[in-house]
């Protein structure tokens, strides 16, 4: 059991030294390891199957860190409540290990097309799938925006504002941290004070996060640990029990066998399941039903093979910026606005890479270690917005396609400079993205394997971007020479897909409302990337289970009001 005192202080360090290692200690000791999702997942239980009359409260179409959240909420409530998710359900300390390729089960391979003239990387580096969804291979970087990145149409006159205000979404930043369990440092150094602290001391920083203290240093660049949701000593989570504390395996990308990473299959879910959510793994939906009055019914999906129906009242899309369009253009669903599929993001993520004599082991160590937000907004900036610098921590076959990609090496020369891996650094930016005419998603012709229409995304990176990316790449490479690095690159990116159904005030520009409540459809809600209205100069996880809580909280409330 849990100590209460301890509980009531938020603050949840171990009382005393321990074996960390779930396995080892549950050899050595007479106690079972504690990875929590296994024990809870009814993944190898059959799952009574439903029946075309049966209709619940709510489905909710993926599960990831847009839908898993809200499904706890609507769970806790009482609601009867389905998920169905496209992919399957692991068990982290069976299924997950410590080799970056055997876990790239873990992405959304389905083929993607990209179009443009910066066509996006899919597959790992955009979009995840299974209970849990793309949080079960984030860096679990997790900070909160700051205040002005909410009003870029304010400030500078382009992109968009966000119809929901800092102060809304703070607690929920709040209960999240918390609950979470994030490690990070108090205080923080950027934004407004804070009402709340984190939960846990900062994690320690691995070897690129290190030099890069350096040389941020010299340069009067401030710097900190980062907040990240991997939990820097034991956590007691409602729902789940006590999770792990971090071995700084460094794995993170390749899915955290020991629960120490707060992805939702080891937080939500669990507390979705408790409170008697319905999850069906392996449930691809195809098919969102209504009647003569436009209102969703319930929805089709194929579950191993079989078609099945869900009847419900109301439905809750949380596919990610890239299936939950797709969804709505081919069952030709809140469309009036036109806007769905349209106003697609990526945030800029320019890398620069340096080579150093101390060894740096880019594989070792927490991944999402260091932060700098100094970059936010800067004086001399020719663009609108801004952006912050993270330290990165890199597997060896995801550095090696990089270096192909960056360096166009390829044969001996690649596995020449690959000798140097174990000493090389980088660092890199996420900033905000203007949204464009030219950058949209759309169905193309060509079929996927169930014959369904594939995505393709159109990504050219606008004046706005290239400026922020140069400024950028001056900065970080700036940094490394004062770090004391060698043979200095830059290899231009984008991350994260975001914006193609976004939230407005009004329906003739948006295709939800800032509850996440579809214009069109009153039983409609959507949860996910594509709801932000702009890219934002952080990370975006945290804002989307921010924004999927408001919403379960929004929905209801309003059905309280409806029933009362
Ligand atoms: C390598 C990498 C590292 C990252 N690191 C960070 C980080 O450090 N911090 C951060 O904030 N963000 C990070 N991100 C981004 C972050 O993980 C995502 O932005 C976020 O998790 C997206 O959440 P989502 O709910 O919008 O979508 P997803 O997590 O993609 O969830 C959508 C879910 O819906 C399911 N689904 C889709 N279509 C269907 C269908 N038709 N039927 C049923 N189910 C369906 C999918 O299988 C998936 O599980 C990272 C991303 C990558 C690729
Ligand atoms: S480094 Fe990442 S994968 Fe490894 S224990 Fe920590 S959170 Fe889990």
């Amino acid at each position: 059991m849990p100590d209460e005192e301890v509980l009531e202080d938020g603050v949840l360090n171990p009382v005393k030294p321990e074996i960390q290692d779930p396995l080892l200690r549950a050899l050595l000791a007479d106690e079972p390891a504690a990875t929590p999702a296994p024990a809870d997942t009814p993944q190898e239980q059959p799952q009574a199957l439903p029946t075309e009359a049966d209709e619940v409260d709510c489905v909710v179409i993926g599960l990831g860190a847009g839908g898993a959240p809200l499904l706890a909420r609507l769970a806790m409530a009482g609601l009867r409540v389905v998920a169905l998710e496209a992919g399957p359900w692991h068990n982290p300390e069976k299924d997950f290990a410590t080799d970056e390729r055997a876990q790239d089960f873990l992405f959304w391979n389905d083929e993607r097309l990209s179009a443009g003239q910066d066509p996006l990387a899919m597959g790992r580096n955009n979009s995840g799938t299974g209970v849990g969804g793309s949080t079960l291979h984030y860096t679990a970087y997790t900070p909160r925006p700051l205040p002005a990145d909410l009003h870029l149409k304010r400030d500078f006159g382009r992109g968009e504002d966000w119809p929901v205000g800092y102060d809304e979404l703070e607690p929920y930043y709040e209960e999240l941290e918390r609950f979470l369990g994030i490690s990070g440092p108090t205080p923080y150094p950027w934004g407004p004070p804070r009402r709340t602290g984190y939960p846990l001391a900062p994690l320690p920083l691995n070897g690129a996060a290190q030099l890069m203290v350096r040389g941020a240093a010299k340069l009067g660049i401030a710097t900190s640990p980062a907040a990240n949701a991997a939990l820097s000593a034991r956590y007691y989570q409602e729902g789940v029990g006590w999770r792990e504390a971090c071995t700084n395996r460094g794995f993170c990308q390749a899915g955290c066998s020991n629960g120490a990473k707060a992805s939702m299959d080891v937080t939500f879910i669990p507390l979705a399941v408790k409170h008697g959510a319905d999850i069906r793994p392996n449930s691809f939906v195809t098919e969102i039903e209504r009647d003569a009055q436009g209102r969703i019914t319930g929805v089709v999906y194929t579950q191993n093979g079989e078609q099945q129906r869900q009847r419900c009242r109301h439905l809750f899309l949380c596919a990610g910026s890239v299936e939950t369009p797709r969804l709505l253009l081919l069952n030709e669903l809140a469309l009036t606005s036109g806007q769905v599929g349209r106003n697609l993001m990526a945030h800029p993520g320019v890398q620069v890479w340096g080579t150093f004599e101390e060894a740096v082991r880019p594989y070792k160590g927490i991944p999402g270690g260091l932060i700098s937000q100094d970059t936010h907004r800067p004086k001399d900036a020719d663009f609108a917005g801004g952006y912050l610098l993270q330290s990165i921590g890199v597997m060896p076959v995801t550095f090696a396609g990089q270096v192909a990609r960056g360096r166009k090496l390829w044969g001996q020369p690649l596995r020449d400079y690959m000798r140097n891996y174990n000493h090389v650094a980088g660092i890199n930016i996420l900033g905000d993205c203007l949204p464009h005419a030219d950058n949209f998603l759309e169905l193309a012709e060509e079929k996927d394997a169930r014959g369904l229409p594939k995505p393709r995304l159109h990504f050219t990176a606008q004046e706005n971007e290239q400026r922020m990316n140069a400024h950028a790449e001056k900065i970080m490479r700036a940094i490394w020479t004062a770090a004391g690095a060698t043979d200095i690159w830059a290899f231009g990116r984008y991350a994260h897909v975001i914006g193609t159904a976004r939230m407005g005030l009004s329906g003739d520009d948006a295709v939800v409302d800032a509850n996440g409540r579809a214009f069109d459809v009153p039983n409609l809600y959507i949860s996910d990337n594509s709801t932000f209205p702009s890219a934002l100069s952080v990370n975006p996880a945290l804002t989307i289970m921010a924004l999927s809580l408001r919403t379960a909280d929004k929905f209801l409330a309003q059905q309280q009001r409806r029933d009362a």
